[in-house]
């Protein structure tokens, strides 16, 4: 598993880093088998605030690297991050689902994905959110089972799951003006599902931004006003029920993984690239810009009371 890092040593580089950077850290939540639930926030009293998640499954180790990698960057700021430590309050949640990551740490990354990727009861905690205005679950590819044992098992009912409450609380009390949920692999941006059409352009905004900044690797929107449907993910209960800018970054493209492997010797490494820094370095400026960007924007309109 070289050279990602244990779930201990992914703790102690979160409070390195948080030190580095004058951030304070805070459990916001605890996981099914008890592990906390952590965030850095590096404080900054009455600016609007953004948030910045990872690993809400268990193989996408790359994505707690990126995170970190953040974070890293915030203790040294120069040009854009620099600005966005002055314009922003900024939380930074490295690994949403640490039982899922400890599961993935002690089988060595081998397994399948339902077994991989899940919370400690088999929920895929990136559809155990409540789906907006009381939507309906459709089905479509992905969009969630509701069948435990598959991968996307979307859970019992919408935040059944003590680690997506703890993410929703966070969210409704601090109020994020953005946030960026971070995964792997694709090498995509998927951001909340809009049907309006000036939220759907600014999401084409924020995304160009976001690839703008790329330094070596340009990441593809996904997105359909038409085709998308929710599913019980974090980016559209973010945007659609705390008015708060939403995207998930997929690092690590697609063909950078066959590259990699043409057949992957275990799922951790279709899922994570042997060279993370290289990943960071890429997407870490992207964040940061999309950030930025989004400050420069008003919240998104909640949709009125029914
Ligand atoms: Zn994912």
């Amino acid at each position: 598993m070289q050279p990602y890092r244990s779930p201990h040593e992914r703790e102690a580089r979160l409070d390195t880093l948080a030190r580095a950077a004058g951030a304070d850290t805070a459990v916001i939540g605890e996981s099914v088998d008890g592990a906390p639930i952590r965030a850095a926030r590096i404080a900054n009293a009455g600016a609007p605030k953004v948030l910045c998640c990872a690993n809400i499954h268990g193989p996408e180790y790359v994505g707690a690297e990126v995170a970190l990698g953040l974070l890293e960057r915030l203790a040294a700021p120069e040009g854009e991050i620099a600005k966005l430590r002055e314009r922003a309050e900024i939380w930074i949640v490295p690994c949403v689902n640490p039982d899922g990551y400890r599961r993935t740490w002690d089988r060595e990354g081998k397994g399948t994905l339902a077994a991989l990727r899940t919370n400690a009861r088999g929920v895929d905690l990136n559809r155990n959110f409540p789906l907006p205005g009381g939507a309906l679950r459709r089905s479509a590819p992905g969009a969630g089972s509701q069948r435990h044992g598959d991968a996307t098992y979307c859970g019992p009912a919408p935040l059944s799951e003590p680690e997506t409450r703890a993410i929703a609380e966070l969210a409704a009390t601090q109020r994020f003006h953005a946030s960026a949920n971070l995964h792997s692999f694709m090498g995509t941006l998927i951001p909340a599902r809009v049907t309006d059409r000036d939220a759907y352009s600014t999401y084409r905004d924020l995304c160009r931004a976001f690839v703008s900044a790329q330094s070596h690797t340009r990441y593809h929107r996904v997105a359909s006003r038409v085709f998308d449907v929710f599913t019980g993910e974090q980016e559209d209960h973010l945007h659609h029920a705390l008015a708060c800018w939403s995207i998930c970054v997929e690092t690590f493209p697609v063909a950078a993984s066959l590259r990699q492997h043409l057949r992957a010797p275990s799922l951790f490494w279709r899922f994570n690239p042997r060279d993370p820094a290289r990943w960071i370095e890429n997407d870490v400026p992207g964040l940061v810009r999309y950030f930025l960007t989004a400050l420069d924007l008003r919240a998104p309109p909640l949709p009125a009371p029914a």
